[in-house]
């Protein structure tokens, strides 16, 4: 069917770029300072991995089983965990088969480093040297030119702000690189996923895509001509973090509660980015549909505009947050993106937290937002980077400066696309606060 293989491009398009918020740990610091829970808990005792695990191999062999049984009753086009991989208690076995065992039967990659490690608020800034990028990341590049990493050593005590906002941003990191069945890695084969559903499987960021963005509010139409688009696994995340950290909290590991909280929010967050929760945030299926009949009849030119549009769109916005966030910082006044990942009175409006909440709230308020978004975003943003479909945004990144562009002329449109993206700003520290609040209930010993 062609609307398949327009969708197959679409997709694989989008998943080139699977990284949704510039660094997600610039956001969480704001969205997490004034809340009372973060604010005043007391500061915690940095702890290896396999300290962590060796303690409490039990309750995780019982949480794990637990999870797979919940992801069964609950998750569209879930693929069993394959039983070899279940994992069981062995005190007798190495801290490193230990930590291989609890990898594999989360079904990340095994080689992911979980260091011990922060990433420091430029807000505050701090000295101290800088950790290698491969120590903390197993993708060669650095995730981006904001990034810092700060070592931290076993035992050391750090502020629980910094333990969750630095997590929070951890899952881009390598954890769910080559995953699939055509992967070119010796763990994906064992996974059972099976076969990469969207994105170059040769392409290690393209392979974390269907980890980091999920369609689950499309048209019925765009279900039934590509099932593959419901191949999404960022609702399983969530909840293997999320029930972790409330295991961790539970058992006086506190470290490993906020960690694990802040690897759980990272999916979270990556729902609040329309681009990653909306197929075709800019057209809607029917433009999709008569874009690929046309290209039926040869006239390949609309269809491909769209897709080099969307991505450019995305990458744009993506660009402009992280921008705009980092001026915020710089100015050491609390700028307009950091007023709204402040505010904490917009929580309430939002139901209690539950493992429906990234469906029914994150996720269906970030399609509702993508289309008017997308036309803030053409109407304020020059048309040479958001309506030139012969522009490869990606190629020509860092070069640009977003804000130059938008201090360049006095378009009305500006404060517009500014509120906007406030907006965005605002859904994400609200979400991600709830979900914690979520999480330190259940986690909660008593
Ligand atoms: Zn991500």
């Amino acid at each position: 069917m062609r609307l398949l293989h327009f969708l197959v491009l679409l997709l694989g398009l989008a998943a080139t770029q699977a990284m949704a918020w510039g660094n997600h740990t610039l956001a969480s610091y704001r969205a997490f300072e004034r809340m009372p829970e973060v604010a005043n808990a007391s500061s915690v005792t940095a702890e290896p991995l396999e300290a962590f695990l060796r303690a409490e191999e039990n309750t995780i062999e019982a949480l794990l089983a637990s999870q797979e049984a919940w992801a069964l009753a609950n998750l569209e086009s879930y693929p069993e965990q394959p039983v070899e991989l279940a994992f069981h208690a062995d005190p007798a076995r190495t801290d490193e088969a230990r930590r291989q065992a609890f990898l594999m039967a989360l079904r990340v990659a095994p080689n992911s480093r979980f260091a011990l490690y922060i990433q420091p608020d430029p807000r505050n800034p701090v000295g101290g040297a800088n950790l290698p990028n491969s120590v903390v990341n197993t993708l060669a590049e650095l995730p981006g030119p904001a990034h810092r990493f700060l070592a931290l050593k076993p035992g050391e005590q750090v502020s629980a702000l910094a333990v969750l906002a630095t997590a929070t941003d951890e899952p881009d990191y390598g954890l769910d690189v080559y995953l699939w069945e055509d992967s070119p890695s010796t763990w994906g084969k064992l996974y059972g996923f099976g076969a990469q559903p969207f994105g170059n499987p040769a392409i290690a960021y393209a392979s974390q895509a269907p980890f980091h963005m999920a369609f689950l509010h499309e048209n019925r139409l765009v279900y039934l001509a590509a099932p593959f688009v419901k191949r999404s696994f960022v609702l399983l995340r969530s909840q293997q973090y999320t029930t972790l950290s409330a295991l961790a909290f539970r058992t006086g590991h506190a470290y490993w509660g906020w960690r694990f909280a802040g690897l759980s929010l990272h999916y979270l967050q990556n729902l609040t980015q329309p681009y990653h929760a909306s197929l075709a945030p800019d057209h809607s299926s029917l433009r999709l549909l008569g874009a690929q009949t046309l290209a039926k009849t040869g006239l390949y030119g609309m269809r491909n505009e769209l897709l080099v549009l969307r991505a450019n769109r995305r990458m744009v916005l993506q660009k402009l947050q992280t921008e705009l966030l980092l001026r915020d910082a710089a100015n050491r006044q609390e700028g307009a993106m950091e007023k709204a990942l402040h505010n904490i009175e917009r929580d309430k409006s939002y139901p209690d937290w539950s493992d429906r909440y990234l469906r029914e709230v994150v996720s269906l308020q970030a399609c509702n937002a993508a289309a008017p978004l997308a036309q803030t975003l053409v109407a304020a943003m020059p048309a040479a980077l958001v309506s030139d479909p012969g522009l490869d945004f990606g190629a020509r990144d860092t070069a640009i400066s977003l804000l130059g562009e938008l201090g360049r002329s006095d378009n009305p449109e500006h404060a517009r696309l500014e509120s906007a993206i406030a907006e965005l700003m605002l859904n994400l520290g609200a979400h991600s606060r709830n979900a914690l609040r979520g999480i330190l209930r259940a986690g909660d010993p008593q």
